[in-house]
């Protein structure tokens, strides 16, 4: 039989560990070593002051299955999730580092030998990409997998050239591909359609040489480091023989829960939105049990807009009472032993979950009515006033009405709305007339937000979601 999604992260993270890794926890979503990153979006963010030398560890060797969340920032995939088989805004990123230890022809054997001898993948369906003057990965691959050269894509651009900034630690990437078949569309990476569903990105190598000291200068690093990372629920699906993350076996539970709890069979149709609600309910999850709370700013909005996103779903898919919190009891099951916070804070997840979904529904036919009476007016652009009267009102952000315009091959003024939104909130400060010490202000704005995140009243007042 397959392995399921829960034995292919232990054979990874058992086969680094007999490699003499030290399996290292994941750590949480929201970072506590820096305040400028979102949530933790791949398994090196625990790591960056170990990488830079900052911060000392009693090993050199580190293996890892990381919480990642990629919606909002630098690396945002909300939009591509429910259109495309391999992205997620929450996923797990399986990763092995070396601190200054081994490095490129080690982590290419490491590598190679995981995936064709532990896991038994076809050699012949496997492709690498290296940066184009890597000449040692080159050879490296040459030597170590007997890839024949056409095997080896070279590409210039930043796409294999990873940074961590402007400055510090960076250097070439060396990407693996896997060819899920010729019935399917998409190109080599390079190519045209290379973000087709044939040949889909399995695991990227890092491979920290250099240090950028300032714009135009940088240095060879006295030890380089390794840092990769795996999807585990896309290497799942190659291994379950499938190119689609949501047909894994612990994709389909989530999937025949939702389509339970909503009473809805999954169809060509509507198999779109059993995969955002599956989706977005794991990111949902995993970010309440942090103690991350939907609210209008920051790390809390982007929750809510997942969270919206998902519940107008289960709304589009007939829902007119609350389901997340009830399919979440299957996500409880399917990982709480990896991951006991979600246990932990179960009746703090389900409850927010509850009540936001009960205020959304009610929004949601109010807001969609209105959406709708507008759009008999409009040719192809939705006016940014629309869609800011949407989100002040009826609480929808912004990309849930480009969400719904989607199919509709409409679009949103969205400078218009950026616009409008800032100057609600130079309104919204003005009409404070202020107690004239602006920390006392600041605390004030902050309360503002946090009550708008719980205490949110969007039936009985006219403004639903104040934008302060
Ligand atoms: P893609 O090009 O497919 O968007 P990426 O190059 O952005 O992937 P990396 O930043 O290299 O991804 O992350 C390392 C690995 O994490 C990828 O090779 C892939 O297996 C996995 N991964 C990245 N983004 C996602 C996502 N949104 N959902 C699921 N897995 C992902
Ligand atoms: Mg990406
Ligand atoms: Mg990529
Ligand atoms: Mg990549």
């Amino acid at each position: 039989a397959d392995k399921t999604l829960n034995q292919i992260r232990t054979t990874f993270l058992d086969y680094f560990e007999k490699n003499d890794h030290r399996v290292v926890e994941s750590s949480n979503l929201v970072p506590n070593n820096d305040p400028t990153l979102m949530f933790a979006n791949s398994g090196m963010v625990q790591f960056k002051n170990v990488f830079t030398g900052l911060e000392k560890r009693d090993y050199v060797r580190a293996t890892t299955s990381q919480k990642c969340v990629r919606a909002g920032g630098k690396h945002n995939d909300l939009e591509n999730v429910g259109y495309t088989p391999r992205h997620h805004t929450f996923f797990e990123m399986l990763g092995n580092f070396s601190f200054g230890d081994y490095f490129k022809e080690e982590a290419i054997s490491y590598a190679w030998n995981l995936i064709t001898k532990e896991f038994g993948i076809d050699k012949n369906r496997l492709y690498v990409t290296v940066y184009h003057d890597d000449e040692e990965a080159f050879n490296f691959w040459k030597k170590i997998a007997g890839f024949s050269d056409d095997r080896i894509i070279k590409v210039a651009t930043s796409d294999n050239f990873w940074s961590m900034g402007d400055t510090g630690p960076c250097g070439p990437c060396s990407e693996i591909f896997y060819d899920h078949g010729e019935h399917l569309e998409g190109g080599l990476p390079g190519t045209k359609n290379e973000d087709g569903n044939r040949f889909i990105e399995i695991w990227n190598l890092v491979f920290m040489q250099y240090e950028q000291i300032s714009k135009d200068k940088r240095i060879d690093l006295p030890k380089p480091s390794v840092d990769t990372g795996m999807g585990l629920e896309r290497i799942a699906a190659l291994l379950q023989g499938t190119h689609d993350n949501y047909e894994t076996d612990h994709f389909k539970k989530l999937i025949q829960s939702v389509s339970d709890s909503l009473n809805v069979k999954v169809n060509k149709t509507n198999q779109s939105s059993f995969r955002v609600i599956a989706d977005h309910l794991r990111a949902s999850s995993f970010l309440l049990a942090e103690g991350v709370l939907p609210s209008n700013e920051g790390r809390g909005y982007v929750l809510r807009r997942i969270m919206r996103r998902g519940m107008r779903h289960s709304h589009l898919l007939g829902s007119k009472k609350p389901v997340f919190y009830n399919i979440f009891k299957t996500l409880l099951e399917e990982m709480s032993n990896n991951y006991p916070e979600l246990e932990r804070a179960q009746s703090l997840i389900k409850e927010t979950l509850k009540t936001e979904e009960e205020k959304f529904l009610v929004l949601l036919d109010r807001g969609i009515k209105i959406l709708n009476e507008e759009l008999e007016k409009v040719e192809k652009i939705l006016p940014g006033e629309v869609a800011f009267k949407l989100y002040d009102t009826f609480g929808f952000p912004l990309d849930l009405t480009e969400d719904i315009l989607k199919n509709k091959s409409l679009r949103v003024d969205g400078e218009k709305f950026d616009l409008l939104m800032k100057e609600s909130k130079e309104l919204a400060k003005q009409n404070w007339k202020g107690s004239g010490d602006s920390t006392i202000d600041q605390i004030w704005f902050d309360i503002k937000d946090r009550l708008g995140a719980t205490d949110f009243l969007g039936y009985s007042t006219d403004k639903a979601e104040g934008v302060v």
